[in-house]
């Protein structure tokens, strides 16, 4: 018998959970990107501006469910190549979330640690942003703990300065038994579709479409997150894990400490499922599928051992 690794009831939900505005050093104003969002089809979407949230902006009647939130950063004065910026998601509805603005801080005045912290204990869906373009050492990555996932894609890192994956990041945290999330994003700052808009998201399965909701789904990892294949089921029969998507060119499982294995689909067809046989004694499993415009979809990882 099969045992879903997704929600067993709702409808799919498609979000962009970190974006920024004219609030701060976005150029889109907050109403032109609501509206963008939403005719791209999808269906929620953060305003994440630095150092503010802003819910005044977002009302009632809106097309798209709006996720209140913030990018909060860090400065380090000792070392300018370096910045820790983390996006925090407010799981209540915004015309319940008070707007806040505290000023740009530096590592002087708040340690990074304390501001997971802090963002944690307030409640936030925490998420490490881009740690490649923050230039973040493997080891201060690991050192910080709190954060519920980190930006494995970001669609602005990479497109405009090739930083945007953490994949390495995320599985270095996962082999430590750390249990973090992953998540694609567009940290928006452009007005353009080809700058960074579009393409990188989070797919969660509730029930109602809204912040609480989607945070809790986020929060228990139930979701996945792609840049344009769609996971249709993975779960577990009897001792193999099973894997369903869209048409893949290829799908590649991550376990550790055994190593996984990648498929391939032979010249002319494409992938829609793969089943791995678990070699006993993983201690987590994820999968990604490739498709053939080399757009990829990625699982959370499922925890095999208690
Ligand atoms: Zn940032
Ligand atoms: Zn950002």
């Amino acid at each position: 018998m099969e045992q879903s690794f997704f929600p067993e009831k709702g409808r799919w939900y498609r979000g962009n959970i970190h974006s920024h505005t004219t609030r701060t050093d976005g150029l889109c104003p907050p109403a032109q990107q609501i509206r963008d969002y939403s005719e791209q089809g999808y269906d929620f979407l953060a305003i994440t501006d630095h150092n503010v949230i802003d819910s005044h902006q977002l009302g009632e009647g809106l097309p798209i469910c709006m996720i209140p939130g913030w990018e909060r950063d860090i400065r380090h004065c000792a070392d300018n190549t370096k910045c820790i910026h983390v996006v925090g998601l407010v799981p209540s509805p915004a015309r319940e979330t008070p707007c806040r603005e505290v000023r740009r801080c530096s590592c002087l005045e708040i340690p990074d640690q304390q501001l997971l912290d802090e963002m944690r204990s307030d409640g936030q869906f925490v998420v490490l942003a881009h740690p490649h373009w923050s230039r973040m050492t493997p080891s201060e990555v690991m050192s910080l703990t709190g954060f519920h996932a980190i930006e494995v894609f970001n669609t602005g890192c990479e497109r405009l300065m090739h930083a945007g994956r953490a994949d390495l990041y995320w599985d270095l945290l996962l082999q430590s038994g750390r249990r973090v999330w992953g998540v694609a994003c567009d940290d928006t700052h452009g007005k353009t579709r080809k700058s960074d808009r579009f393409g990188g998201w989070v797919m969660v399965r509730t029930e109602m479409c809204s912040p609480p909701e989607i945070l809790a789904a986020m929060s228990a990892g139930t979701y996945y997150f792609s840049q344009g294949p769609v996971i249709h089921d993975w779960g577990i029969r009897e001792d193999t894990v099973y894997f369903r998507c869209s048409p893949c060119r290829e799908i590649h499982v991550t376990t550790y400490p055994p190593r996984g294995s990648s498929c391939y689909a032979p010249e002319g067809e494409m992938l829609t499922e793969i089943a791995y046989p678990l070699k006993g004694g993983e201690l987590y499993i994820r999968v990604e599928c490739i498709d053939e415009e080399g757009r990829t979809a990625w699982t959370n990882p499922h925890f095999l051992q208690a």
